[in-house]
């Protein structure tokens, strides 16, 4: 499908490609594989403060259903297209069939640079976008959760939206939504938590402590902010983190606790802070330390920088954030890779808790969430690590082969309709 074709969606279909090839995947199904189920593209007028009507291209695609509903953030960003939202819905699915969570993969967003607009109108292009995809999406069919650029605000809109269109309270739409509404404890820095339960596995593997580890991370958002407050607590040094604009650098650890009062609650810029020496992300990136945290965007590591990578542990908290070139490349320097559909599946995971507690009304302790993830990831990061060492394959093509066997034999089950 032409309008498809981007670089991140080619990057997914190639991941797929040498997993099926290794694998030897069924060929009828590989040809489904690589196709999303459903991709909706809706137009979202939105009544701007000054009168004005401006109207955004927002899209949701569901890549698989065949486990169960299908299950995937929303986007907010200026380079969102049907292309990226396509691919982050194919390894939607791979992760949550990784981690053994009963869905299918789905992901939506909507082409807007949010920071520019108001809470005014953020709040009516959501409940647009919203109504838009409302024949879509449902607790039994695909329940949407935050990505880049939205938040728990954003899901409690959407909630209520669809809560407006059928009339009565439907928590279990969305996940990652404010515990007053039904949202779950721990959601909120589930995807930063599990990519720091991997981290200490994998330092574990590798012989190393957490005391002596040194963390760099490229993004200070939900991921990026949790990963390195909570790998912190455990006692590693957090060297350097970075948004957008770029980062901060000190190699004594910056306190992370003051940085992020500083920086979400005051409002001050990491530059601002005047706690690092300031460096651009391409510099973050190349940081010698032990472990490296991308939690931004896609293709931030390509065959361009990946041999100047200096860390030891490389933990993908973003979707895609390597390239297959790169993955060679590090793949050659002996750098331990985290994939990301093993190691930023703790927000999945943990939205699968939300929408149990939501059907179920009943809820659960932060200390249950915290141990049930941890169960759920560390055996997900062992089993991963066992079938790559038995298959001699890494540990991205092992965690994708393990989704896609799994989603395959679902398929193979149910069988091809009609
Ligand atoms: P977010 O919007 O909360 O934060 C994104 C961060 O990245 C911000 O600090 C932003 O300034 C920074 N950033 C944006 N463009 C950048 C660039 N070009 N260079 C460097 N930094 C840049 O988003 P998030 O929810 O933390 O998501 C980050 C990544 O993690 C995405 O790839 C997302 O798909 C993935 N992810 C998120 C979740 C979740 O639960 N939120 C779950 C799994 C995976």
């Amino acid at each position: 499908m032409k309008e498809l074709d981007t670089h991140t969606y080619r990057l997914a279909v190639a991941q797929f490609d040498q997993a099926a090839e290794t694998m030897q995947l069924d060929r009828n199904l590989r040809e489904r594989l690589k196709l999303p189920q459903r991709s909706l593209v809706v137009s979202v007028p939105v009544r701007m403060d000054d009168g004005r009507v401006e109207v955004f291209t927002g899209y949701r695609v569901q890549h698989d259903s065949s486990r169960g509903p299908s299950k995937g953030g929303i986007r907010y960003h200026p380079d969102v297209n049907l292309g990226e939202v396509a691919a982050l819905a194919m390894w939607m699915t791979w992760k949550c069939a990784l981690a053994g969570l009963p869905y299918g993969g789905a992901k939506g967003g909507v082409t807007v640079a949010p920071k520019q607009l108001s809470r005014a109108e953020l709040q009516r292009l959501t409940r647009r976008y919203a109504a838009e995809i409302f024949p879509l999406i449902g607790p039994d069919q695909d329940v949407p959760a935050p990505d880049v650029g939205t938040d728990a605000q954003t899901m409690a809109w959407i909630m209520d939206t669809y809560s407006q269109q059928v009339g009565y309270a439907v928590p279990g739409v969305v996940t990652g939504k404010p515990v007053s509404i039904g949202g779950s404890l721990g959601r909120e820095e589930a995807t930063g938590r599990g990519v720091v339960y991997v981290t200490l596995e994998a330092l574990r593997q590798l012989n190393l402590s957490v005391q002596d580890a040194t963390v760099a991370v490229q993004g200070f958002g939900n991921v990026g902010s949790h990963t390195a407050l909570i790998m912190q607590q455990q006692g590693a040094r957090v060297i350097a983190v970075s948004d957008v604009t770029g980062g901060i650098y000190n190699p004594r650890g910056l306190d992370v606790r003051d940085l992020l009062d500083r920086y979400k609650t005051r409002g001050q810029s990491l530059r601002d802070t005047k706690m690092g020496d300031w460096l651009s992300n391409e510099e973050l990136l190349q940081l010698d330390c032990t472990v490296l945290v991308p939690a931004a965007l896609s293709e931030q590591i390509t065959g361009k920088n990946a041999a100047s990578l200096r860390c030891r542990i490389l933990a993908e908290g973003a979707n895609g954030p390597t390239t297959l070139e790169a993955d060679r490349i590090l793949e050659d320097k002996g750098v331990f890779i985290i994939p990301d559909i093993l190691a930023n599946s703790g927000g999945v995971i943990v939205s699968y808790f939300e929408w149990v507690q939501d059907l179920q009304r009943f809820f659960w302790s932060e200390t249950d969430i915290r141990n049930r993830l941890q169960e759920i990831i560390t055996s997900a990061f062992h089993r991963t690590k066992q079938f790559a060492t038995e298959r001699c394959v890494s540990m991205r093509m092992a965690a994708l082969m393990s989704g896609i066997d799994k989603v395959a034999q679902a398929h193979l089950q149910r069988g091809l309709y009609p």
